[in-house]
């Protein structure tokens, strides 16, 4: 598998913004959907998955609809600080699978720390339940 390798359109956020596959929504327009990660590194990791392109990662995206995305980006971004109130906010993004890459539709995460609280492994700690989810995406929803 390279960086530039087909997309595939059965991949699991391809699924969720098709409506086939569930996710705990909290942001959605025309450009971007943002839901709870479900494998969560802390309390209350959002992705922001953008919407009408078939892009695998960041250099696949083509850079007119970029600005827009990233916009949204940092509308969910401020709406977990505000909701949240974390001691500080990792945005991150992989390309390719040596880089950490699991889901290969372009996705930033959006992970928010608190001091001496230590991160979850990615994409592979413990499964979240809707039950724990809600209530954060709830608050998140708030503040946007
Ligand atoms: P990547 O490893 O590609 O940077 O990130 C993929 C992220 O998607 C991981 O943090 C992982 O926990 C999350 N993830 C994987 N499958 C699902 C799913 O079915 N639903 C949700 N909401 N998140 C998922």
């Amino acid at each position: 598998m390279t960086l530039h390798d087909a997309y595939d359109p059965n991949n699991i956020f391809a699924k969720i913004l098709r409506g086939e596959m569930p996710s705990m929504k909290v942001y959605e327009d025309d450009v971007a959907l943002a839901f709870m990660d479900v494998f969560p590194q802390s309390e209350g990791h959002t992705l922001v998955i953008p919407k009408q392109v078939e892009a695998r990662n960041l250099l696949d995206m083509p850079s007119d609809y970029l600005g827009s995305y990233v916009q949204r980006v940092q509308k969910v971004a401020r709406a977990v600080e505000a909701a949240l109130s974390p001691d500080g906010l990792v945005v991150s993004q992989f390309n390719g699978a040596p880089a950490g890459q699991t889901v290969f539709h372009l996705h930033f995460h959006i992970i928010p720390r608190w001091e001496g609280k230590p991160l979850g492994r990615h994409a592979s700690g413990g499964m979240a339940t809707a039950e724990e989810l809600e209530p954060i995406a709830k608050r998140i929803r708030a503040a946007l």
